[in-house]
């Protein structure tokens, strides 16, 4: 089954997944517990959002190994811990990963997503180490949205890291009708602050292994979703996801000029920010086309620039065949390969060749074969005992 594979590495190991930055976490979970959480949507990881219960996935060395023997992370990517969860559950290993990783010759940057109010630690942690990042999540009527973490405690908590605003992103969402006036009072605190930009969410629902039906329902009820992303959530033939990041059209245009009259730069996405902001290579694809909304941005970072069929064989694609061509002025290999490239294997070519990499045998998350070929050729790195506990799985 598609998307089996990511389910597997997402309920056990350190590292689930790359787009334009890597997935992980050192420990799962979160007590935050905000009621729209993500991870509440999926059997594996909902009974440690919220509940108090918190499992380890890795000691902090451990996640350093992870990144040092992945083969999907480069010396050029973005690793984050806190993707299932909030790097405020463990403060003091932060410091514990970045020593580790620096010792193992690790050269990827990481970025900490922490919704928890900023402190002196967060300040402490950004002067210390160069290489960590730090990224944040504000809601506008944080309680009426279903967050207990209040936005004006946020918006005080980042001036512990104003000093350090070139290494911290900011991200105001979700935003739905029911909070988007408060939008503006956000942007103009952090341009009083002195930030300069801000990237802008929508709203993301899905489910595995939990019925979507119970999950959209209740989000519908609580004012989160509109009509129409309920059921376009339901409708949705997509795996994990029902509608990620959505934003209505209308909602988006008053938000853009939210972010004009107050004279903040509005990202739509991460990448975009990445790139433009913190120099990251993004791949010039996603979804297995080239993405046209990112190439502006993208033109910002500068690429390693390493040969394509090297790097394949480096993955285990001995038998790829390539031909390279142009899609909206952008240099593109067609791929073709017998084990299937996915969007995880996409986004790492991407970001280290530069090219635009589309698969004629593509998976947009890997199924338990492709996970197979991940373990083989160690795309994400794991402790020996989560690989053989997910080995057995895949008996
Ligand atoms: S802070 Fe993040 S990880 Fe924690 S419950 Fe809220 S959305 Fe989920």
């Amino acid at each position: 089954m598609i998307g089996y594979g990511e389910y597997l590495l997402l309920s056990e190991a350190p590292m689930f997944k790359r787009r334009y930055a890597v997935d992980g976490d050192v420990v799962l979970g979160c007590t935050i517990g905000c009621q729209f959480c993500y991870y509440r949507m999926i059997d594996s990881t909902a009974p440690y959002i919220g509940t108090g219960r918190l499992r380890r996935l890795a000691t902090p060395e451990e996640f350093a190994e992870s990144v040092a023997g992945s083969k999907l992370v480069s010396e050029r990517s973005l690793v984050i811990m806190g993707a299932r969860g909030d790097a405020s559950m463990y403060p003091s290993e932060i410091p514990k990963v970045l020593d580790a990783a620096e010792k193992l010759g690790v050269k990827a940057k990481f970025l900490a997503l922490r919704r928890a109010a900023y402190d002196k630690t967060v300040r402490e942690h950004l002067a210390s180490y160069t290489q960590l990042y730090y990224g944040t999540t504000i809601t506008p009527k944080a309680a009426e949205t279903g967050t207990p973490v209040q936005e004006e405690l946020q918006l005080r908590g980042l001036r512990h890291a104003a000093d350090f605003s070139d290494r911290v992103s900011v991200e105001v969402g979700p935003i739905t009708p029911n909070n988007i006036a408060a939008v503006r009072d956000v942007l103009t605190t952090l341009k009083d602050m002195g930030w300069e930009s801000a990237i802008y969410r929508g709203v993301s629902v899905g489910s595995w292994g939990i019925d979507r039906r119970t999950v959209v329902e209740k989000l519908l009820k609580m004012g989160f979703l509109t009509p129409e992303q309920a059921k376009e959530a339901l409708s949705s033939p997509e795996y994990f996801y029902g509608v990620k990041n959505n934003l209505d059209a209308a909602l988006e245009r008053a938000v853009l000029n939210m972010f004009e009259e107050v004279g903040l730069k509005a990202y739509r996405h991460t990448g975009q920010f990445y790139a433009e902001n913190w120099g990251v290579p993004i791949a010039l694809t996603r979804r297995n086309k080239v993405r046209r909304d990112v190439l502006d941005f993208a033109k910002k970072a500068q690429y390693p620039g390493k040969d394509l069929r090297r790097q394949l064989e480096h993955l285990g694609y001995e038998d790829a065949e390539i031909e390279w061509s142009h899609e909206l002025g952008v240099k593109t290999a067609y791929v073709r390969t017998k084990t299937p490239i996915t969007e995880d294997v996409a986004m790492y070519l991407g970001e280290v060749t530069g090219v635009a990499v589309i698969a004629s045998n593509y998976l947009p998350s890997p199924d338990g074969e492709a996970l197979k070929h991940y373990l083989k050729h160690d795309f994400f790195g794991m402790p020996e005992r989560t690989k053989r506990s997910i080995m057995e799985r895949l008996k």
